[in-house]
C-alpha cells in the first residue's frame, strides 16, 4: 500500500455543533498540514445532540469570512452535514436553507427528529433494531430520493447508525456524480462492500470528520482499513495524494 495524505478536508466540525474547536483552530491545522481546502460541516438542524441553529450559520459565515482574510493560502468553505430523516428521502434542509451553504454532505445519525414524531420515532427505532435486508434496501432508496431532490455532494459514513445496500448506493452515486466517503472516525465497509465500491467505479473521498482541530486532515483510520486491501485503486479518491 502506498503512503498517502489528504489534500483537502471537506468534513470537519466546530463547537457550533458537537466539535470542540473554532473555525480558526481547524484552519490553522489545515494550513500546517498543507491542505488546499477545508470545509466546515457542522451537524444539521435536526441533529438532536448538537445540531446547529440558523444563528450559528450566520456566525459561522462571518467567522469564515474573517479567517479567510487571515489565511489566504487556503480555501475555506461552509458546508453542512445534513441528516436523512426518514424513508422518504427527506432531509433537514429547506430550499431557503440551501442558499446558506457552499455544499451539502448527507448522513444518517442516531437521534434525529424528522417530520412528525411518529415518523422519526419509527425511523430511529428501525435504524437501531432492524438490520434486515429489506430495511437496508429502503434506507438506500431513501438516500437515492434525497440525492434526486437535493444537491448532495457526498454521502458520509454509509453503514453508520443503520445498514444500507452499499452496492446499490454506490451505483446510484456513480450515476449522479455523488461521492462516497471513507470516514476518519469509522470505515464500515464489508469485504463485499469494498468489492462493490471498486466495481461501481463510484468516486470516493476521505473525510476526517474531525471533532477536535488536531484531527483535521487525519487519514489514520482510512489508512489502517485500506491495509486490508493492498490493491485498492487509490486514484478513485479525489482528495488524497500518494507519496513515492
Ligand atoms: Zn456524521
Ligand atoms: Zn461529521
Amino acid at each position: 500500500m502506498k503512503i498517502f495524505k489528504m489534500t483537502a478536508d471537506y468534513h470537519t466540525h466546530t463547537y457550533h455543533s458537537d466539535g470542540h474547536n473554532s473555525v480558526r483552530d481547524n484552519v490553522i491545522v489545515a494550513v500546517e498540514k498543507g491542505l488546499t481546502t477545508i470545509g466546515i460541516t457542522d451537524h444539521g438542524f435536526n441533529h438532536r445532540l448538537g445540531g446547529i441553529t440558523h444563528a450559528d450559520v450566520a456566525e459561522l459565515r462571518a467567522e469564515i469570512t474573517a479567517v479567510q482574510k487571515e489565511f489566504p493560502q487556503i480555501k475555506i468553505l461552509l458546508g453542512i452535514e445534513a441528516n436523512l430523516l426518514n424513508l422518504n428521502g427527506d432531509i433537514d434542509l429547506t430550499a431557503e436553507d440551501l442558499k446558506l451553504f457552499d455544499y451539502v454532505i448527507l448522513g444518517i445519525h442516531y437521534f434525529t427528529f424528522g417530520k412528525g414524531v411518529k415518523g422519526s420515532f419509527i425511523f430511529n427505532m428501525r435504524n437501531l433494531l432492524w438490520n434486515t435486508k429489506k430495511h437496508r434496501q429502503r434506507v438506500t432508496e431513501s438516500y437515492i430520493k434525497a440525492m434526486d431532490n437535493f444537491p448532495i455532494k457526498v454521502i458520509v459514513h454509509p453503514n453508520y447508525a443503520t445498514g444500507c445496500d452499499v452496492a446499490m448506493l454506490a451505483n446510484a452515486c456513480k450515476e449522479r456524480g455523488v461521492l462516497l466517503e471513507f470516514n476518519g472516525k469509522r470505515v464500515e465497509y464489508s469485504a463485499d462492500d469494498v468489492q462493490a465500491l471498486i466495481d461501481s467505479e463510484v468516486g470516493l473521498i476521505m473525510g476526517s470528520d474531525a471533532h477536535y482541530s488536531y484531527n483535521v486532515g487525519n487519514v489514520e483510520v482510512q489508512r489502517e482499513f485500506l491495509k486490508n486491501y493492498p490493491n485498492f485503486p487509490l486514484e478513485r479518491f479525489c482528495n488524497i495524494k500518494c507519496e513515492d
